[in-house]
């Protein structure tokens, strides 16, 4: 340590933590400079009431690439665990029940008639050629298919109730994002968890155990936004409020806004590109029941539920946290999760925590009878800027950026903007930084 490139690292998100971990096992002085008071960023838990609540992130799965390795890394192995196999998707006013590993309980459970199966079979089977082996995190990977929305896509190849009951639930329920807009790119990586057998999981006392063990080792400064930064031939100079640092190189991994607010006329087009990225909104509701509530027989096991458009008024999904993990109720009641919309999520920026929850309380009773009279802890989480969306063009842009030749440019940037709007594509982007800045001088230039 210490004779390497001085790095400064700005975000404790778990793409800055990644990059930094990387770099400082590769010999690099690196600092990480985190603007709020604590690290991971969107990937965060916190403890309200004895409920341990993840904050931004809720699921992850064994078929991410990056997880599994930093999870075993931290020596968080034991803690990583599957939530139960069950989810559902409401259809008709009904939650019906889908059992990982058992394709046909799409249909038993009532949400795809039989032909409506056969043609998501079909579909499937025709996308696996083009999707198969493509990288899940290098959101780059997917721009031969950047050329239409999902919504047009799906009307062309398959029946309706494919895109109804099947993508356009899990766009808005996991991203928060509309078929219509979104670049078929995204869904088609989002369908290609199909082919890993995927398996929901979650770690044991909160999903932000693992940016917490990933920070323990490096030199990370919380409460230090930085505020400006410029850059030079030979490094890079970078502000906070408690003083300035110098670096060999920067890796900015802070979001695509804040980034592009301290890069400013020194974007480069690759660069303005991806910072050009906005973001989805959302507010998770999590509430915490009386001990003698329980969730409807028709959801008995199930630890995630989407709502699709046509089911819906402002809750895209819900969450039965106990069934995600019994830790996180620790022998309360039930604690429940009530994600909104990116179009609720706006409409109610501007209202008290008590307005949202009174906004939302019916539409949540009519899916969980009695939950009205039930809650007894109310916590709301507010992501104006919850994931990036992928409009047409951004796969694009991605891989335009990574084409880049570097040039001895002192910068990098990694988040998942510029990548896919989950956790692990946001970790990789951080270890392909770190994995950049590494290439030998002579590579780069
Ligand atoms: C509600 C919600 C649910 C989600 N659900 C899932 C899920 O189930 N599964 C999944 O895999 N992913 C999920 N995601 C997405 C996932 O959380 C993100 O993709 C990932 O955490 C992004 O990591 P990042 O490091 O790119 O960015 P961030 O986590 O946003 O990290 C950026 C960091 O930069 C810091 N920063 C900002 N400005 C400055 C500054 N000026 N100076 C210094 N530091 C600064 C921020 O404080 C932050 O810590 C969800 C996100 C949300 C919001």
């Amino acid at each position: 340590m210490g004779r390497g490139p001085r790095v400064i690292v700005v975000g404790a998100g778990i793409a800055g933590l990644v990059a930094a971990r990387r770099l400082a096992a590769a010999g690099a002085a690196v600092t990480v400079l985190e603007a709020a008071d604590r690290v991971g960023g969107r990937m965060t838990s916190e403890t309200v009431d004895g409920y341990v609540i993840d904050r931004g992130a809720q699921f992850l799965s064994r078929a991410y690439e990056q997880l599994p390795g930093l999870v075993r890394e931290t020596g968080l192995r034991a803690a990583w665990r599957p939530t139960s196999p069950y989810a559902a998707v409401v259809r008709d006013g009904a939650p019906r029940r889908i059992r990982y590993g058992n394709p046909l309980s799409v249909t038993t459970g009532g949400l795809l008639r039989p032909r409506e199966l056969l043609a998501l079979a079909r579909h499937l089977a025709a996308l696996r050629r083009h999707v198969r082996g493509r990288s899940l995190t290098d959101y780059g990977a997917w721009a031969p298919f950047d050329d239409r929305d999902a919504a047009g896509w799906l009307a062309d190849d398959t029946v309706p109730a494919v895109a109804d009951y099947f993508y356009e639930p899990m766009l808005q329920g996991f991203y928060f994002q509309p078929l219509h807009g979104t670049s078929r790119a995204l869904a088609m990586a989002m369908a290609a968890f199909g082919y890993r057998r995927p398996r929901t999981m979650t770690v044991e006392g909160g999903i932000g155990r693992i940016p917490e063990a990933l920070a323990d080792p490096l030199d990370v400064r919380t409460g230090h936004p930085v505020t400006g930064l410029a850059l030079g031939a030979d490094g890079a100079h970078v502000t906070t409020p408690e003083g300035g640092f110098e670096g060999d190189h920067v890796v900015l991994a802070a979001p695509a806004h804040t980034a592009a607010e301290l890069l400013g006329t020194q974007a480069t087009p690759a660069e303005a590109d991806l910072l050009a990225c906005t973001y989805s909104a959302t507010a998770t509701l999590m509430l915490g029941t009386a001990r003698t509530w329980r969730p409807p027989d028709a959801l008995r096991d199930v630890y995630g539920v989407l709502l699709p458009e046509r089911e819906r008024q402002d809750v895209a999904a819900l969450s039965v946290e106990g069934n995600k993990s019994p830790d996180r109720t620790a022998g309360r009641g039930e604690l429940l999760g009530v994600f909104l919309t990116g179009d609720a999520a706006e409409r109610l920026r501007a209202h008290g925590d008590a307005d949202v929850v009174t906004a939302v309380l019916p539409e949540v009773e009519r899916r969980l009878p009695g939950i009205g009279d039930a809650v007894t802890t109310a916590h709301v989480v507010r992501w104006p800027a919850a994931e990036p969306r992928s409009p047409v063009g951004r796969a694009r842009a991605v891989a335009a950026y990574r084409r880049t030749p570097p040039h001895g440019r002192p910068l990098i940037l990694a988040g998942d903007y510029t990548g896919l709007p989950w956790t692990d594509s946001a970790a990789a982007t951080g270890a392909w930084a770190a994995s950049r800045l590494l290439e030998p001088r002579s590579a780069r230039r």
